[in-house]
């Protein structure tokens, strides 16, 4: 069962299309992320999932509910900011009990839901604590702890993580997905960080101008790119363009190959003939040090630059670096 349901949906400000015709399943129990450069249209369409925008055309379900023409509050989901708005002057007990009071539910439930909720995003015995006696990012678990608290079949999340620092984002990206499979609750999930999608999706729509460009699982967006935005957008990738001189796809156009698929080697190992290796000549320009791996840029003798990543395995920085300005050949598997 879907747990969202969109169908033709755009919403247009004057003259920009911010959402272009819209179709989207979101799964139940799914951790669905949306990706994709600032201004692809994510908030806006999170926003018309919550309500907050009201669509130029098209429906939004929610289960088996069309709640187009719904206010926010009649349905049944809830939003966290990147600019978490907790109230300051109040108890994080009283953050996370905020909307149950809203809803006139009983002081016992309500003190019962709210620990639970803290548990849930590891603030157990923070209730009494006030917002500036926390972290960012336990301030953002109070944000997180009050949404959870209304039980909502989906949680939407924009850019969460935002205002953390790196670190502190790598943290809460492993325990929010983690949180995500304990409540079992539907997380759909905006960034425009491809790796934190990558670490914590089930599922990715990488967004362009208003429309989804792909979607797919991690691991089928990184191997298996639809379109240069997408491969250019998750990962590093190489970029070449040629002529196809026969035709395997049966297309002309360019390809894309992964800084990692790429092996490099001197003039004479050269692979002979193979049709399943693909073997440039060219020359090294640039050797660059990035701690866990290295980046050797080639010049291939066709024009292209191709970047190759090497794991630094023992000390092979040292080889990277004899490498520079040497002539080299570059060589990938065709199924790569
Ligand atoms: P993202 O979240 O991916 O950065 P947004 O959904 O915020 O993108 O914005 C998509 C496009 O819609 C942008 O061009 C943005 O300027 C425009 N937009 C968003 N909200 C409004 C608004 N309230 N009024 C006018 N234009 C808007
Ligand atoms: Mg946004």
């Amino acid at each position: 069962p879907n747990a969202i349901s969109v169908r033709g949906l755009s919403k247009h400000f004057d003259d920009v299309r911010a959402v272009d015709d819209l179709d989207l399943d979101i799964a139940d129990g799914e951790f669905f992320s949306m990706l994709g450069p600032s201004g692809s249209g994510k908030t806006t369409v999170l926003r018309l999932i919550a309500g907050f925008e009201k669509p130029t055309s098209g429906r939004i379900q929610l289960g088996q509910e069309d709640v187009t023409d719904r206010a926010p509050y009649a349905r049944d989901v809830n939003t966290v900011f990147q600019d978490y708005a907790i109230f300051p002057h109040m108890s994080v007990r009283q953050n996370v009990e905020y909307g149950l009071r809203v809803k006139k539910v009983p002081r016992g439930e309500r003190r019962e839901r709210a620990e639970q909720a803290l548990a849930t995003v590891r603030l157990d015995g923070y209730g009494e604590r006030k917002p500036h006696q926390l972290s960012g990012g336990q301030r953002q678990r109070v944000a997180l702890a009050r949404a959870l608290v209304n039980r909502p079949k989906v949680l939407l999340l924009d850019e969460p993580l935002g205002a953390l620092d790196l670190k502190l984002r790598r943290e809460m990206q492993i325990e929010l997905k983690e949180i995500q499979r304990e409540v079992g609750i539907t997380f759909v999930f905006v960034t425009h960080d491809q790796e934190e999608a990558l670490t914590m999706s089930d599922r990715i729509a990488v967004f362009n101008e208003g429309r989804i460009e792909q979607l797919a699982s991690p691991v089928e967006l990184y191997e298996k790119p639809a379109s240069t935005f997408v491969a250019g957008f998750v990962g590093t990738s190489n970029l070449i363009e040629g002529e196809v001189a026969r035709a395997i796809l049966g297309e002309a156009g360019r390809f894309v190959i992964r800084p990692e698929k790429v092996q490099l080697v001197g003039p004479s190992e050269a692979p002979s003939a193979d049709a399943r290796v693909c073997v440039a000549p060219g020359v090294v320009r640039e050797v660059v040090y990035l701690g866990s791996t290295t980046h050797s840029v080639v010049e291939l003798d066709a024009g292209t630059t191709v970047t190759v990543a090497h794991h630094n395995f023992d000390r092979s920085i040292d080889a990277a670096l004899e490498r520079r300005d040497q002539r080299v050949v570059v060589t990938w598997r065709r199924d790569h």
